[in-house]
């Protein structure tokens, strides 16, 4: 009697844990940012904090703006009921995938190219804003495009950007030198480290009208089709950020936002 109820308790113990684990699964696991972000009640969104336009860190007020912010409050004005549910953290080209996959951040919307190889790595929606790559340089360089990237010449790229790969395979010449962000990046333009920084248009147009003696030249050559990244495999999340994409569209807000900020 005694060996038939302890494997009758045994039995129970078993099943409540394997009930446990199916939960964790289906609910609350740490793989699980839908729930997380429900259970905190705010997004923590991954933002650019060097990138005029799009996620920049005023140093007057000390706060971040730009379009990608803006975004980020309007979507979760859509998700949670209001725009201030949100917590920014800084993130660059180089960090913004491991900072999601380490959990630091909810959701990237930091100036993100949607890539097929990055799709190995996180989920993107659908695309929110499409930029190029192109070219800024001291007004007056003999630098008029992609095609005068020759043996000789330095570009400046960002680590991690999908415009520090592009530029090998696009101007298979030219020296390509690598920082940590866009500041340090237009430092060295500014102090002659390279004759063209690239990345894309729209955030070199915000270099540009920070420094008038610098322009954009020879157009684009890619295309950078702008998405926010989650965690591999959240597809709920993704669902619900594209909804909420959708209604700021729908609303007119997202216009509104980008002519904020997007002028050219
Ligand atoms: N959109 C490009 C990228 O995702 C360049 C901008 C950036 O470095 O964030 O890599």
């Amino acid at each position: 009697m005694k060996r038939f109820l302890k494997l009758t308790l045994i039995s129970i113990l078993a099943v409540m844990m394997l009930g446990a684990c199916g939960k964790e699964k289906v609910g609350g696991g740490a793989k699980n940012v839908d729930a997380k972000i429900k259970k905190q009640d705010k997004i923590i969104f991954g933002v650019k904090n060097d990138t005029r336009l799009f996620g920049y860190k005023n140093p007057s007020t000390g706060k971040v703006e730009g379009f990608d912010i803006d975004l980020a409050h309007a979507l979760a004005k859509e998700m949670l009921g209001d725009e201030n549910k949100v917590e920014f953290k800084e993130v660059t080209s180089k960090t913004r995938i491991p900072m999601l996959n380490n959990g630091e951040v909810d959701a990237v919307i930091a100036t993100m190219t949607i890539s097929e190889e990055r799709k190995k790595e996180v989920d993107f929606t659908d695309v929110y804003f499409q930029a190029g790559q192109s070219l800024l340089v001291k007004k007056g360089s003999n630098i008029k495009g992609i095609e005068d990237l020759k043996k000789g010449t330095k570009a400046l790229a960002v680590k991690g950007s999908t415009s520090a790969i592009n530029i090998r395979e696009k101007a298979p010449e030219t020296q390509v030198l690598e920082f940590e962000n866009y500041g340090e990046a237009f430092t060295a333009l500014k102090s002659g480290k390279g004759d063209a920084l690239t990345t894309d248009d729209a955030i070199l147009y915000g270099m540009a009208d920070e420094d008038p003696d610098y322009e954009l030249v020879g157009g684009t050559f890619t295309e950078e089709p702008y998405g926010i990244a989650v965690k591999k495999g959240n597809t709920a999340l993704v669902d619900k950020l594209n909804k909420a994409l959708k209604a700021v569209k729908d609303s007119g807000k997202y216009e509104e936002i980008k002519s904020k900020w997007i002028k050219h």
